[in-house]
């Protein structure tokens, strides 16, 4: 059916629908039943197989199938079989983990799913999009994603953005008047589609088509596949990974030319040799690794209440060195009392706390009368009147419905000593933060009045010249006090008007009066606002609030202390480079619109901030995706700013972004000691071949022993460093330099420094063992016994990067402690099970035989402790140096 072009009578019929009650529940169940959930058909992603099998496109997966056929060919089938089962269980830990990190990101995706409100059983409510169904009734607001398709009966200033649909990035207007059969899809303007964003204004339609039936169902008929979980680290490790497979096949050439013309090794021999120095040199446990401290990261997050969209953003938040914040809700409580009303001839004060309509309207400490006070009674109509929210008790408590500010003037009016009348309205132009206020056509008995309230100084433009002086000097008074103020005004017009625009509220206004609203700062802000200081990380507001209730509310929180505020008109007349020195110079950004914000963003990201930026509206979305961590109120934001953030807040709170970037550092922190920890391991087994062939001397590991080491090690111990608390002193540390080198000159040192320690030892054991002629299996075991307990000494090295390894937090990560006893006993089965003796060509060793395997390891981690000493007083000393110099040029 062709709904645009029919009644809307006939189509409520045809739909058995009815504007005034709704669906009833059963009714709504039913439909449900028959016509099933309003979403769109799931991708179809790969089968599990054809993604099984993708973990074996690797560069190094390749590699490692060489190898196999190579010592197949050579009848070690032992050896062909354990390789293959090494890539095997890589590509199994890869897709397990792949798939589990698909699911955590689609149920976090799930938990921010689209709402809709709807009239059911003649009560208004907000349900799961999904669970719309024909012929039930919608509402829409700005801000709103229009959750199926509508027929619109009822728009006032509704415009929506529809490029989703057709590709045109103007909002069109929406109107509900009767359209001819062959209006083409954009122009059906009496019907709202799934899938697009309401820009401004509202509306209510009834559902007409839902799921796949909805003209985007139609032309997607499958989602966008899940997004691809490459982050800028793991594509670095995975260069990294080419990188090392060029190295290895080059020196692993090199290596046969020795071997065959210099020493008279068997070519099998040499062949093995080689492959033990591939298998040896590819940190095949890496990658999955790395996904997981990433994936575990996301999770700790959202256990936080910050919902992280995807796996970057991790790390970016590890990098944020500017916060821009809103105000209301996230820096304050947004519990907002009216404290005093202004009127043209006298204040009063107002008490009471909260939403509830105790304490009275007072002047000089007694209460006043509504009844003697008609400029009073006339300014609560109004504000009273121009009122979107709802107040009500729910058990002892009193709570608001719609937005906060508004909520509190139904306080103030129930505050009163009688009822105050509301009037109906006629047309209505819907509070918006980029001009500040709202407005109605108001029938009052026989007259007509355009009713206005919003931003003081957006309504003095409206007033006589001669009449602001008064008011200028009450909203300085109590901006200074950090109230938010808001006034009403209101205009008479001639009974012949039937609906109000913008250019109706130009001049002619009378300014009834302002309220002072008092929203008290979060108490937890304070701290975390100072643990930004610390950490390097600027903290910036950003409000649509006068300034000087601004600076107040900024110097409560510690924000732009000693420094003044700008307001947002005076940023529009700036050029880059003055707006460059603006972003720098201040960190109160008073009265700004959502466009300023966007300026604001790029301003800061050109002079090479990562820029964290929260938001709420519709359009506060191109702020939002445009900051390098867009985040958006799970509570009061809308879902297009949802849409567009990577990072949403459950509870609003600024709190919660400090600990996710918190969490971002360690997560970050965490990933590099991981490589740390790991890449020692490869280059140092590397090392070990290496030398025994250029020495001729005997091969010290065959392939599957090195394998062994670096499956057993990747598996049990490195997994702990995931676990590992955030370090003290991380929030105390500059934030780090985006797009800096995963490994610094200091980790490649350290890499290389302890390869050599462990190499040299194993070399040295080996030396003196042979002299002693204890056989190949007893040597090799011991061999094999040194690497992985000099893993484990090395772990508790890596715990933290530059402190003493024996701190107060030593027994924090008990994960550490649990996969060490895990290695330690699963190393004893390799010694003593005789099975295992098999597959790994291994040798009970007698208990004195283990004394150089742990000596080696021992003196790996007091010599790394020691290396880390030095390093700390020789750049503790430089920095000093520094800092003495800065000093002296500073000044
Ligand atoms: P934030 O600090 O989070 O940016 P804000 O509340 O400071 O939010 P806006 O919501 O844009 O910023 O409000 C700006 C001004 O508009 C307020 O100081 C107030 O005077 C006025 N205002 C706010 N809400 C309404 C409303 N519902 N109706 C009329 N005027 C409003």
């Amino acid at each position: 059916m062709k709904w645009y072009s029919h009644e809307i009578a006939d189509v409520l019929e045809e739909l058995a629908a009815d504007p005034s009650m709704g669906l009833s529940e059963e009714e709504a169940a039913g439909r449900l039943a028959t016509w099933g959930r309003n979403e769109l058909p799931e991708a179809k992603n790969d089968s599990p197989i054809v993604k099984f099998f993708k973990h074996f496109h690797d560069v190094l997966i390749y590699v490692l199938l060489v190898a196999a056929v190579i010592t197949f060919i050579l009848q070690h089938y032992i050896d062909t079989g354990v390789i293959l089962a090494v890539v095997v269980i890589n590509a199994a830990i890869g897709f397990i983990q792949e798939n589990r990190a698909e699911k955590a990101l689609e149920g976090i995706r799930k938990m921010l799913s689209v709402k809709a409100v709807v009239l059911r059983s003649g009560k208004r409510t907000s349900i799961q999009a999904a669970d719309l169904v024909p012929g039930d009734i919608a509402y829409l607001r700005a801000g709103d994603k229009v959750p199926a398709d509508l027929r619109l009966f009822d728009a006032v200033n509704l415009q929506i953005e529809e490029s989703s649909l057709t590709g045109e990035s103007d909002a069109v207007e929406k109107k509900t008047a009767l359209l001819p059969e062959e209006t083409v899809l954009g122009d059906r303007a009496n019907m709202a589609f799934a899938g697009t964003a309401v820009a401004s204004g509202a509306g209510a339609g009834v559902v007409v088509a839902t799921g796949a039936e909805t003209e985007l169902g139609k032309i997607s008929s499958a989602l966008a596949a899940v997004e691809k979980l490459q982050t800028p680290l793991l594509k670095q490790t995975a260069a990294f990974g080419k990188l090392v497979s060029m190295i290895i096949v080059l020196s692993a050439v090199a290596l046969f030319l020795i071997g065959y013309w210099l020493h008279d090794y068997a070519t099998g021999e040499l062949l093995l040799a080689i492959i033990g120095l591939t298998v040896a040199m590819i940190p095949e446990g890496l990658p999955a690794i790395l996904s997981i401290i990433l994936a575990l990261g996301v999770q700790t997050m959202a256990g936080k209440n910050a919902i992280v969209r995807n796996l970057p953003s991790v790390e970016t938040l590890g990098a944020v060195t500017v916060i821009c914040s809103d105000k209301t809700g996230t820096l304050t409580k947004n519990e907002m009392t009216v404290k005093s009303v202004i009127l043209e001839s006298e204040e009063f004060d107002v008490g009471g706390v909260g939403y509830s309509p105790e304490g009275a309207i007072q002047k000089n400490g007694r209460n006043v009368s509504v009844q003697d006070q008609p400029m009073l009674e006339r300014f609560l109509i109004c504000v009273k009147t121009l009122n979107d929210s709802h107040l009500y008790k729910e058990g002892d408590s009193w709570k608001v419905s719609g937005g906060a500010t508004e909520g509190c003037l139904l306080t103030l009016a129930e505050k009163a000593d009688k009822e105050i009348e509301i009037y109906p309205l006629a047309s209505k132009i819907p509070f918006d933060s980029s001009y500040k206020y709202m407005a109605a056509l108001v029938r009052e008995g026989s007259q007509k009045w355009i009713y206005v309230k919003g931003a003081p100084e957006r309504l003095l433009e409206m007033i006589p010249s001669a009449e602001r002086g008064y008011w200028e000097e009450k909203i300085l008074d109590h901006a200074v006090r950090g109230e938010r103020l808001l006034a009403a005004a209101v205009k008479p017009v001639p009974s012949g008007v039937e609906s109000i625009g913008h250019s109706d509220l130009q001049s002619g206004f009378t300014l009834l009066g302002m309220v002072g609203i008092i929203d008290p700062p979060r108490d937890e802000v304070i701290e975390s606002i100072a643990q930004c200081k610390t950490a390097g990380i600027r903290v910036k507001m950003i409000t649509g609030d006068h300034k000087e209730t601004a600076v107040a509310i900024g110097s409560k929180l510690g924000i732009g202390v000693g420094l003044k505020a700008i307001e947002g008109r005076e940023l529009e007349t700036m050029d880059d480079e003055a707006l460059a020195q603006a972003v720098n110079d201040f960190d109160i950004f008073a009265r700004t619109s959502p466009a300023d914000k966007l300026r604001l963003v790029e301003a800061l990201q050109k002079q090479g901030h990562i820029c964290a930026m929260t938001g709420d509206g519709v359009n506060d979305a191109p702020a939002l995706k445009r900051a390098d961590i867009g985040i958006a109120m799970g509570i009061k934001g809308t879902e297009v700013s949802k849409e567009a953030a990577e990072m949403v807040l459950v509870d609003d709170n600024f709190n919660t972004i400090v600990n996710a970037v918190k969490e971002g550092r360690r997560v970050y922190d965490n990933l590099k000691k991981t490589i740390l920890f790991i890449l020692p391991t490869n280059v140092s087994e590397g090392m070990l071949i290496f030398v025994s062939i250029l020495l001729g001397a005997t091969i010290p590991l065959t392939p599957v022993q090195i394998l062994w080491v670096n499956m057993i090690t990747a598996v049990t111990i490195s997994l702990a460093i995931a676990f590992e608390k955030l370090e003290p002193g991380t929030m105390e540390r500059p934030p780090r330099k985006a797009g800096s080198r995963l490994l610094s000159g200091y980790s490649m040192f350290r890499i290389a420094f302890v390869s050599i320690l462990i190499c040299g030892g194993i070399l040295w054991m080996n030396t003196v063992f042979t002299a002693r002629n204890y056989d190949a299996g007893t040597l090799q075991t011991m061999t094999l016994q040194a690497l992985v307990l000099s893993q484990l000494f090395y772990l508790f090295n890596c715990r933290n990067e530059s402190r003493f390894a024996l701190n107060r937090d030593f027994f924090s990560n008990k994960a550490a402690f649990f996969v060490s006893g895990l290695l330690i006993i699963i190393q004893l089965g390799v010694t003593y099970v005789p099975f295992m003796n098999v597959i790994l060509a291994t040798e009970p060793i007698g208990l004195s035989n283990w004394i150089w395997p742990l000596l080696i390891g021992l003196s790996v981690f007091i010599l790394v402790e020691i290396e880390k000493w030095i390093v700390n007083r020789v750049m503790g000393n430089r920095l000093e140096r520094k800092s003495e110099k800065g000093d002296k040029g500073g000044r």
